[in-house]
């Protein structure tokens, strides 16, 4: 039995030790809310990431530290070192933190992105603009999540807004791709170095925040590509736990977008839809222990439930869909909880989600689904 600390108490931490509980494993969370929805399902200690003190008296307490929030500061990670293992490792952690040190180690390992620089002045925003051209996204280079800390630059005109906006902090300029779909692929590395990766899944997102992930996404040419450039990441980082990598699709092309250095709401479906789920796979990663089959039982469906649950008797009563609660209090854009849907094939999962869209009053969300599903065949 080892006892897992982890940074962050929100709904990956709650899945964290849901998944580990089974293996006879023990968590402990630290969060600064009381209310942090993993505290709900394991011990809570309440501290700041720059509470040294009260950090150490974690550290004692616990075999190995991970995160369930990649924004948890890297020197905070870095300390810790010296009191417990830290997976992944504070580089890791550090590069994904910064859009810029990621999209550059994404050139390294050989994986196109959009093209990218950084600014840091106004007339350095007016350069890149003159590199790069129009369409493009402004991004703060930390710290975003979710669309979070980004406008999109369509014409001259919105150079100033956007610096209004965003200036002072610490930017990148991306090359806008006006990609045919996105898609990501969430792998696991452990201790021992053995890698293994769940199929390509393909997300839509509603306002920034992903609304639906189907999975398996069955594009022969994506799938090999986007192991090899998620192997190679995970090496290069001598990274251990799981994390996902996001790419766009655009032609023939397929475009690094961002890294978690962390478990992955578009992996949420390998609970039900696998026989290792990511959260199973990441506590095993950390531990040492044998990775867990990764391989798709049939297809499934995530829906996110974000703002506020929709009706939970609807979904409890539809054959293969799953409920998830986080037990957290409705608010706009806040990631509330989720369900995932399995079924054997495209055309038997279609056919559920259009009933479940329906009397849930959620066609919208379903609709890009059941039209990618519908082309499956
Ligand atoms: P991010 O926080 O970087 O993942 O961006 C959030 C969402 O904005 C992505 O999932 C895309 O839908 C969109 N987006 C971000 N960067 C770009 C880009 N360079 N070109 C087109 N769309 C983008």
């Amino acid at each position: 039995m080892a006892t897992i600390g982890i940074l962050g108490g929100g709904q990956l931490a709650r899945m964290l030790a849901l998944a580990g509980a089974p293996l006879g494993h023990r968590f402990l969370v630290v969060d600064t809310a009381e209310d942090a929805c993993a505290a709900q399902v394991a011990p809570l200690l309440r501290a700041d990431w720059r509470d040294d003190e009260a950090l150490d008296a974690f550290a004692a307490r616990v075999d190995v530290v991970t995160f369930d929030f990649e924004n948890v500061p890297a020197e905070t990670a870095q300390r810790l070192t010296a009191r417990a293992p830290v997976f992944p490792n504070p580089a890791a952690l550090a590069t994904a933190q910064d859009r810029f040190a990621e999209k550059t180690l994404f050139r390294a390992i050989g994986l196109d992105t959009p093209a990218f620089a950084t600014v840091d002045t106004r007339d350095e925003l007016a350069q890149a603009v003159q590199a790069i051209g129009l369409p493009s996204v402004l991004k703060t280079r930390r710290l975003g999540y979710d669309g979070k800390g980004q406008f999109v630059l369509r014409s001259e005109a919105d150079l100033d807004k956007a610096w209004a906006l965003l200036g002072g902090h610490a930017l990148i300029l991306e090359q806008f791709i006006p990609f045919d779909f996105e898609v990501s692929i969430v792998a696991v590395r452990s201790r021992s170095g053995e890698f293994r990766h769940y199929p390509v899944t393909r997300n839509w997102h509603r306002d920034g925040i992903l609304s639906a992930s189907l999975a398996p996404f069955a594009a022969p040419s994506v799938e090999a590509q986007a192991v090899q450039h998620a192997h190679a990441l995970a090496e290069r980082l001598d990274y251990v736990g799981v994390f996902a990598l996001e790419l766009f699709v655009h032609g023939e092309r397929l475009l690094g977008n961002e890294m978690a250095p962390r478990v992955h709401n578009s992996g949420h479906w390998t609970i039900e839809g696998t026989a290792c789920s990511q959260f199973e796979n990441h506590v095993r990663a950390v531990l040492g222990l044998p990775l867990g089959d990764t391989a798709a039982l049939g297809r499934s469906v995530m829906l996110n439930w974000i703002g506020e649950l929709p009706d939970a008797n609807v979904v409890l009563s539809t054959p293969r869909a799953h409920w998830h609660d986080y037990g957290k209090s409705p608010r706009e854009g806040r990631k509330v909880g989720h369900a995932t849907v399995c079924a054997d094939g495209a055309a038997s999962l279609a056919k559920v989600l259009r009933g479940l869209g329906a009397s849930l009053g959620r066609e919208a969300q379903v609709a890009p689904v059941i039209e990618a599903l519908d082309a499956a065949g």
